[in-house]
């Protein structure tokens, strides 16, 4: 097999730079919380495929469940012939979203595409066109949900125009001092400078953000926002796409507040690593798009669906939100412990939920000025000794923890050391 220098080249000759590659290696294998690259270098993963091994690599129930739906089909599209797996993905999903509504679920491939459906279930359920988001969120890349995206670099440039009924509200940034009532007012702004409510189909947010820097939404805020929709007919929808299934220490990040959204999007974690997403909902709402008006060739795989099957099954059998809290106070102590260190008053603020949990980086804690390339350098220099940790944040300085949830802790203060390590390395060279 080739180098991992080798295999660099070829990339770039015949991959576009659109792509752009977090990490200098490439992969051979990956099991539980480590990655091995073709040179046989071995790397405690952080990333967990962007918040999409909770399970870890490869986990054997996901991989049983995959192997014996490859040995009944692979693929009819549901629409044509339909398939229990499906049904039955969708039961559980359903009686798992919070609230006491009858649910639905429309089960989808990509977290975009769960967004642009949730988008166009909302519109036919309230007749309205515009949908209100947050500066800062981050929704996907296809077109309804990057207009939807509140971060023009690097994921909007050169992409737009973009609809003109999609309005950005201000997301609360608790660090950097942006309230609630700073939030709730850019609401009211809208209503008042761009849409009225009654136009206004739903309100999506992330209950913590996820590319914008693992910031938390108050669970009052989230509260305030029910209330303003129930207030308004406007449907509110939860992207939970990085933030389900355990990962910020509750099945949905939603429940800490706990209200109940009108749509929930999902995606990542509930594949255990094979490409599905979905959204739930309240089912009246879900019933609004009429026959032949939702689908998609893949959407609901059968192969996606049993691992999603068996993903449910392995968080009960192994109490996995219960291990994702405990090793969300591990961690939240080793980062707090690293911002209480002299030698790193570069760490801003150590935030998050559960396990999901970030650093800021600054460079000094008075002005909070970002330092994004001082976490380009850790992120690298975690790559060289063994660890891959990947940023985050509106101004990519933030280094957010999504290890698998099911990682040891010694496993985890295994890259937890590399990670300090790997900052001293970046704040000598800087
Ligand atoms: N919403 C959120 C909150 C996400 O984190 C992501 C992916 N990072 C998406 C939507 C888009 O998902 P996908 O990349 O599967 O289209």
């Amino acid at each position: 097999m080739d180098s991992n220098h080798q295999l660099a080249l070829r990339c770039a000759a015949a991959v576009p730079r659109g792509i752009s590659i977090a990490t200098p290696m490439f992969v051979a294998r990956a099991e539980g919380g480590e990655i091995w690259d073709v040179e046989g270098r071995r790397y405690i993963d952080f990333a967990a495929g962007i918040a999409v091994q909770n399970l870890g690599h490869r986990h054997p129930r996901v991989m049983a469940a995959v192997r014996a739906q490859l040995g009944a089909f692979t693929h009819t599209a549901f629409q044509v012939t339909p398939y229990e797996v499906y049904v039955r993905l969708a039961e559980r999903l359903n009686r798992l979203a919070p609230g006491a509504a009858p649910k639905k679920t429309i089960i989808l491939s990509t977290g975009a595409e769960a967004i642009e459906n949730a988008v166009k279930i909302a519109r036919a359920a309230t007749g309205r066109p515009a949908i209100i988001s947050f500066a800062g969120g981050f929704h996907g890349r296809t077109m309804m949900a990057l207009a939807l995206t509140g971060k023009i670099n690097p994921y909007k440039v050169g992409f737009g125009s973009f609809r003109a009924d999609v309005f950005h509200a201000t997301f609360p940034d608790v660090y950097r001092g942006v309230m609630i009532e700073q939030s709730l007012a850019s609401i009211e702004q809208i209503f008042r400078a761009d849409v009225e409510p009654s136009r206004v189909a739903a309100i999506i947010i992330e209950p913590v953000q996820g590319e914008g820097g693992f910031n938390v939404a108050p669970f009052e805020f989230m509260r305030a926002l029910r209330e303003l929709c129930d207030r308004h007919g406007i449907l509110l929808v939860a992207d939970e796409i990085q933030t389900g299934f355990g990962r910020s220490g509750k099945m949905f990040a939603v429940e800490h507040s706990g209200i109940a959204p009108d749509l929930i999007t999902i995606a990542k974690a509930i594949g255990g690593g094979f490409p599905i997403s979905a959204v739930i909902g309240r089912a009246e709402v879900m019933d609004a798009p009429i026959p032949g008006g939702l689908g998609s060739t893949f959407a609901g795989n059968a192969v996606s669906c049993a691992a999603g099957l068996a993903v449910l099954d392995a968080m009960e059998e192994e109490g996995v939100i219960a291990r994702a809290q405990k090793l969300g106070e591990h961690v939240a102590q080793r980062l707090r412990a690293m911002q209480g260190d002299s030698r790193f008053d570069c760490i801003g603020d150590v935030r998050g939920l559960g396990p999901m949990l970030a650093m800021e980086f600054v460079r000094d804690r008075t002005s909070k000025e970002p330092a994004p390339e001082l976490v380009k350098s850790i992120t690298a220099k975690a790559a060289e000794r063994g660890l891959i940790v990947i940023s985050c944040g509106v101004y990519s300085n933030v280094v957010r923890m999504l290890m698998p949830l099911t990682m040891s802790l010694e496993l985890a203060d295994e890259g937890l050391g590399i990670l300090e390590a790997s900052m001293l390395d970046a704040l000598a060279k800087s």
